[in-house]
């Protein structure tokens, strides 16, 4: 009766504009980028569309643990952004479901092939190379001089100094952890994380929380992808960023469709959108200064050029896998996060 009364209120004008929204369904869309772009392209598609699309951000971890949880009854449609291990993690557990996008031909050959290691089931959407950020007014005034190298994180000067997040919830952390056993080998990269520890004053939950806090001053130096430093220091902080002299790593953010989604044909109809170059502005509008994946998208002028970069041959296919991603974040568990300190 309410309900009747306030349509009849409504002008018709209004109501055409309403309607295609109910029309067209809705999304539920996990994201793992930054905040600011998830909320972008979340409007951004709902405007072009009419889907509604409820929109929740979450570590690359997490997500994954999410959706394993939900897997009998799965809330999520697309999982959009993170790093691409867990991604791939979800295609081997069979927690993403197989999708061929008529876009596949218009992405990088890395976005492709991280396709074709899932069988179909994810896709790159950004590149980015991990190194490191640093506060440079909060280490000029305590004399320290920045790190240029990973074996510079060990030295006493770094006592206290540095947060990197932890792995368990962060992408960013697993890839960390990835590229320190790809350059030394597993047994040296655990006698540096264990070294590292003394010199660690936090493990936060979020991959770009400790670039926020070097941002904030809280603390010297962090553990983050390079494009992320270049965002704080957009946004005014004195923030600079190193990439590792030894090589470094990188992350081929992906996307994937929640395999049993309710609402499929939106979820497939996002993915093709974000594979487009106009929805792979929306990270540059967001100050987000990842590399897009499709070739026509045009690379942020601020973006780490990824070619300048002395990148490791990321082996995405093993480290990617269940059994090895699971297994190398329990070690750090059992080896390292439960040191004291
Ligand atoms: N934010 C940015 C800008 C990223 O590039 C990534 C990785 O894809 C993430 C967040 C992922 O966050 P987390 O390390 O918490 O999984």
């Amino acid at each position: 009766m309410f309900r009747r009364a306030l349509l009849a209120a409504v002008p018709a004008v209004a109501l055409w504009w309403a309607a295609p929204a109910s029309a067209q369904g809705s999304l539920n869309l996990y994201c793992s980028a930054q905040v600011e772009w998830c909320q972008a392209a979340a409007n951004a598609f709902q405007r072009e569309t009419g889907i509604r699309v409820s929109m929740s951000q979450k570590g690359s971890g997490e997500v994954l643990a999410q959706i394993r949880a939900e897997a009998q009854n799965p809330r999520g449609d697309v999982w959009y952004g993170g790093t691409g291990d867990p991604h791939l993690q979800a295609a081997e557990d069979n927690l993403s479901a197989e999708y061929r996008s008529p876009m596949l031909d218009q992405l990088h050959d890395w976005a492709q092939r991280q396709a074709r290691d899932s069988r179909y089931r994810t896709v790159g959407i950004y590149a980015g190379a991990l190194g490191f950020g640093f506060n440079t007014e909060l280490l000029a005034r305590r004399n320290i001089t920045p790190p240029a190298c990973w074996r510079d994180l060990l030295e006493p000067r770094f006592r206290n100094e540095i947060q990197m997040a932890n792995p368990q919830s962060s992408g960013t952390a697993y890839v960390m952890i990835a590229t320190l056993v790809q350059l030394m080998g597993e047994d040296p990269a655990f006698e540096y994380l264990r070294n590292l520890h003394r010199n660690i004053n936090a493990y936060p939950r979020s991959g770009t929380a400790p670039i926020k806090a070097v941002a904030r001053g809280e603390t010297g130096v962090s553990i983050s992808f390079v494009h992320d430093a270049v965002t704080e220091r957009l946004g005014g902080f004195p923030v600079a960023n190193a990439v590792p002299c030894e090589g470094t790593g990188y992350e081929i953010g992906s996307m994937s469709i929640i395999r049993g989604s309710r609402n499929e044909r939106n979820a497939r109809r996002f993915y093709d959108w974000a594979l487009t170059p106009a929805a792979q502005a929306l990270g540059a509008e967001t100050k987000q200064f990842q590399t897009p994946s499709n070739r026509n998208a045009s690379v942020p002028a601020e973006a780490p050029q990824m070619s300048q970069i002395r990148l490791i041959e990321y082996d995405f296919a093993r480290y990617g896998t269940s059994a090895e991603r699971r297994r190398l974040i329990e070690r750090w568990d059992r080896e390292v996060n439960s040191l004291p300190r």
